[in-house]
C-alpha cells in the first residue's frame, strides 16, 4: 500500500492547484499532484516570450467574478492589475462594442435611427437590463426583430460557425447567452463584480498557490500510466491507493475512450509579434462576419505591460479535437447526446472511492474560471467535512475545519 500520499490530483490547472492547496492547508494532507505538461497552470499559464512579451499560452484569460469568496480567496495569493476587457466586433472594418449594447447602436445605424431604437428599448426593457437575442427576436415589435436580425447575422453567426463549426440554432442556447445585449452604455465584456488580471501573471499566482509543504508536484507525468483501477480498487505505480483522487483531466481519455471519444472544440493560436507600440485599440477585436479566425487579442492591453514598438497578438483558429498528438481539447460542446455519453463515463467512477471529478474536461462543463474556483472550494469543503465531523460557519457560509 502506498503510504507516502494521502491525495493524488491529476492535472495542474486551476481545479487542480485550488483543492490541493485547500485540502495541503485546512486538513493537513499530503498531496501529489501529477501534470502531463511541463508547466504548472494549465491552460492560464502564461511567460515571457522570446520578444519580452508576458502572453497567455493557450488563448486570453480575464479574471471575472461576482463571487466574493472567490475573489477574496484568489486574492490571497496574488495582487490585482485593475483591468476591464473590452471586445469590439469588426463589422465590415467598423468597429462596435461587444456585447452589443446602446453605445453599438450608433456604430451599426445613422443617428436617427440609433436613437430611435435607443428610446423604444429603454422604455420596453429599462436601462441597465440585460437580455438574450432570442428574447429581443422573439419581441412582436418587428423593428426589435430586425434589430435581433442584424445582430444575429453581424456579431453572432458567423463568429458561431467558426468556433463551433454549426449555427448558433445548433448549439445549446446557454453558450450564445453568455453574450447578452446591454441596454446600457457599459462597454465591458462582463459585468461582474470583481475583474482584472493578475499583478504578475497567472503562472506566478500558481507558483504561490502551490507553494505549500503538503504539496508535491510532477511534471510531464502522464497520470493515466501510473493509475490503473483493477475490479473498483485504484492502483497506484502498482500498488492499492486507498486515499482521495481528484481527476480533473478529460473523462473519456481515464477509461481509454472506450464508448467512443468526447466531442470538444480545439483552437490553434497563432501568435505575430509586430514592431509597433500597439496593434489596435482594445484587447480583443472579434471578427464577426469575415477571415477564417475568429478574433485577435493582444496581450499588452490585458496585462498593462509597456513595451515601446513591440507587441504580440494572438490569432485564434477553432476547429474539431480528433485527439491527435497534440492537440488540446479546449470546450466541451454542450448537448443532450454528448452529456450522456459522458454520464456513461461517469457511471464508471461511482463505485470508486474517494474519487471526485472536478473541472471543465472532467465534469464535461464549459466553466469559467471562477466558476471552477468556486466548486474546488465547494469540493473541499465535502471532502474535508464528511471525514472530520467540521462545522459550518454560518456567517461565512463556508465550512471551517476544527482539525
Ligand atoms: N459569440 C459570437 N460572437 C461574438 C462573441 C461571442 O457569436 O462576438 C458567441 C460564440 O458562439 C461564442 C459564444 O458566444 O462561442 C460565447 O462567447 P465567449 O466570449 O463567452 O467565448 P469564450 O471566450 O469562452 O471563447
Amino acid at each position: 500500500m502506498n503510504k507516502t500520499y494521502d491525495c493524488l490530483v491529476i492535472g495542474c490547472g486551476l481545479a487542480g492547484a485550488v483543492i490541493s492547496r485547500e485540502l495541503a492547508e485546512r486538513a493537513g494532507k499530503k498531496v501529489l499532484i501529477m501534470e502531463k505538461r511541463s508547466h504548472i497552470a494549465g491552460t492560464t499559464y502564461d511567460f515571457l516570450n522570446e520578444d519580452g512579451i508576458l502572453v497567455h499560452k493557450y488563448g486570453p484569460h480575464i479574471f471575472h467574478t461576482y463571487n466574493k469568496r472567490v475573489f477574496d480567496y484568489v486574492s490571497r495569493f496574488t495582487k490585482w492589475r485593475d483591468y476591464s476587457h473590452e471586445v469590439l466586433a469588426n463589422v465590415y472594418g467598423k468597429l462596435m462594442p461587444v456585447p452589443f449594447n446602446l453605445n453599438s447602436l450608433y456604430m451599426a445605424f445613422d443617428l436617427k435611427k440609433a436613437d430611435r431604437l435607443e428610446q423604444k428599448l429603454v422604455s420596453a426593457y429599462g436601462m441597465g437590463q440585460r437580455l438574450t437575442i432570442a428574447e429581443l427576436g422573439n419581441n412582436k415589435d418587428s423593428e426589435f426583430q430586425e434589430l435581433a436580425d442584424f445582430i444575429y447575422n453581424n456579431v453572432f453567426l458567423n463568429y458561431t460557425q467558426k468556433q463551433w463549426g454549426v449555427t448558433p440554432e445548433e448549439i445549446d442556447s446557454s453558450v450564445i447567452a453568455r453574450v447578452p445585449i446591454l441596454i446600457s452604455r457599459d462597454n465591458r465584456y462582463f459585468q461582474d463584480t470583481y475583474q482584472g488580471i493578475p499583478a504578475n501573471g497567472y503562472t506566478s499566482l500558481f507558483d504561490k498557490l502551490l507553494d505549500h509543504p503538503n504539496i508535491s508536484l510532477r511534471l510531464d507525468t502522464d497520470a493515466n500510466e501510473l493509475l490503473k483501477i483493477i475490479e473498483d480498487d485504484i492502483f497506484f505505480e502498482d500498488r492499492p491507493f486507498k486515499g482521495t483522487v481528484i481527476y480533473t483531466g478529460a473523462l473519456d481519455q481515464f477509461f481509454d475512450c472506450q464508448f467512443g471519444r468526447l466531442p470538444y472544440r480545439t483552437v490553434d493560436f497563432l501568435f505575430e509579434t509586430h514592431d509597433v507600440t500597439w496593434y489596435q485599440s482594445k484587447g480583443t477585436i472579434n471578427y464577426t462576419v469575415d477571415q477564417p479566425f475568429t478574433r485577435i487579442t493582444e496581450f499588452k492591453h490585458l496585462t498593462g505591460q509597456s513595451v515601446y514598438n513591440k507587441t504580440t497578438i494572438m490569432k485564434e483558429y477553432p476547429k474539431s479535437y480528433t485527439g491527435s498528438e497534440g492537440e488540446t481539447p479546449y470546450y466541451p460542446i454542450i448537448s443532450s447526446d454528448n452529456f450522456k455519453l459522458y454520464e456513461k463515463y461517469k457511471q464508471l467512477t461511482n463505485s470508486l472511492r474517494d474519487f471526485y471529478l472536478l473541472g471543465r474536461l472532467a465534469e464535461y462543463k464549459y466553466y469559467n474560471m471562477d466558476a471552477i474556483i468556486e466548486r474546488a472550494l465547494i469540493l473541499a469543503d465535502e471532502i474535508i467535512c464528511s471525514r472530520k465531523g467540521n462545522n459550518i460557519d454560518e456567517d461565512n457560509n463556508i465550512y471551517s475545519s476544527v482539525l
